[in-house]
């Protein structure tokens, strides 16, 4: 059975160009770029190279703005805990947004607990950030608002332009995590008002085990690793040169191909979303419109998410239910909650997200698969056979 992969968001195969151009720096390029010789030299150059590459990639001022992580989670936690610890005399308080990544709200909490008042912002029922509420939630003490660029599990984009308006009339710092939705819709810190912005190496089909974090110049953070100073001192710990340089290629790259493989991503995801409506009480999840093109989202009454998974991965198709990042728990998605949906409704959900590998001849395999698992689920499933939710 030929595998059909639709969980883009929570691995990604590395582009082979970007592995071809990377390899050297596992081999004979490997170095340490702290090192003076000329191997050590080698590394660090890649490592600027990418730079140069990340900053273009996000419109960024200069080079000296971004900061490589070894992931969007360090990204988040440096972000957030960075500019918070830092800027203490400005006032002990921060908020975000009630459908943020658990980085950024497990970094949030984690400030709470030391002293730190954690306001969350609200969202409407598609997930988009209630303005009104950001706004009364900020107070002369809020430092860093974190709103993510678009939600990973519903896909929905949230208007980042004029909530960096509203929050820069507060005086407050904005980051913005924008994992999901790098590589798939233009992001640009300058144009966008961003002060902090996250982003992930495999999101980008590049290597795991690289992230990046802008830092608009004049922006002042604490690091979180103390040790040699790498990173002007933001992010200690040598390099992963060969995560780095990958995730500069990959940039370019996915930079390069994006508006045709986004156009071409959503002609599969629209008709998609059209076949699978076609299911009884079936409900797309997040924005009829303003969501990532490569994202289609549901829930299906009387049934788990879990249940799906395991069923479509006997298709030999791969979907997730709720966010990748804490499947491990079976309480449902802290996302879906948020956007009022009762949690035995939460329980339901299935979420695709389309890559390179994906085709339009897909569809029907696909819309089978999904058909015939919510059919042999509903049978067993003793809630729809009361017909109740
Ligand atoms: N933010 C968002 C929006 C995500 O979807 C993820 C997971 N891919 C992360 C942050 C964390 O990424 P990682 O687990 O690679 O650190």
């Amino acid at each position: 059975m030929k595998r059909i992969y639709l969980d883009h968001a929570s691995s990604m195969p590395v582009d082979p160009r970007v592995l071809e151009f990377a390899k050297p720096y596992l081999t004979k390029k490997m170095g340490n770029p702290s090192s003076l010789h000329s191997v050590g030299l080698g590394a660090k150059q890649a490592v600027e190279d990418a730079r140069k590459k990340i900053t273009k990639f996000i419109n960024a001022e200069n080079e000296k703005s971004i900061i490589f992580t070894g992931s969007a989670t360090e990204a988040n936690n440096l972000a957030i805990r960075g500019t918070a610890l830092r800027n203490i005399a400005r006032g002990k308080t921060v908020t975000a947004s009630a459908i943020e990544h658990i980085s950024v709200l497990n970094s949030m909490k984690n400030l709470q607990k030391n002293g730190f008042i954690f306001n969350v912002i609200p969202v409407d029922s598609t997930g988009i950030v209630d303005p009104g509420k950001l706004d009364s939630l900020m107070t002369k003490n809020t430092v860093v608002t974190s709103i993510m660029y678009a939600n990973n599990e519903i896909g929905t984009i949230e208007p980042i332009k004029k909530i960096s308006e509203i929050v820069h009339d507060k005086g407050i710092y904005l980051h913005v995590d924008a994992t999901a939705a790098a590589g798939r819709i233009p992001v640009d810190v300058q144009n966008d008002g961003i002060d902090l912005l996250t982003f992930s190496s495999n999101d980008l089909y590049g290597p795991q085990g690289a992230g990046a974090l802008y830092i608009k110049p004049g922006v002042k953070l604490q690091p979180v690793l103390l040790g040699g100073g790498q990173e002007r001192g933001l992010r200690s710990g040598t390099e992963n040169i060969f995560a780095i340089a990958g995730m500069g290629e990959a940039a370019g790259i996915i930079q390069n191909e994006m508006t045709q493989e986004s156009n071409r991503l959503k002609k599969i995801r629209n008709k998609l979303i059209d076949e699978i409506l076609q299911i009884d009480e079936t409900y797309l999840t997040g924005h009829p419109t303003k969501r990532l093109p490569h994202h289609a989202s549901f829930r299906f009454s009387h049934i788990e998410g879990e249940s799906i998974l395991l069923n479509m991965d006997m298709y030999n198709i791969q979907i997730a239910t709720g966010s990748a990042c804490s499947s491990k728990t079976l309480e449902p998605s802290h996302v879906l909650l948020a956007i009022g949906l009762k949690h035995e409704e939460a329980h339901g959900s299935m979420v695709i997200t389309l890559g390179r590998s994906n085709t339009l001849e897909e569809i029907p395999l696909i819309t089978k698969a999904v058909t015939e698992t919510v059919q042999r689920l509903r049978k067993l499933s003793p809630l729809y056979q009361k017909g109740g939710d």
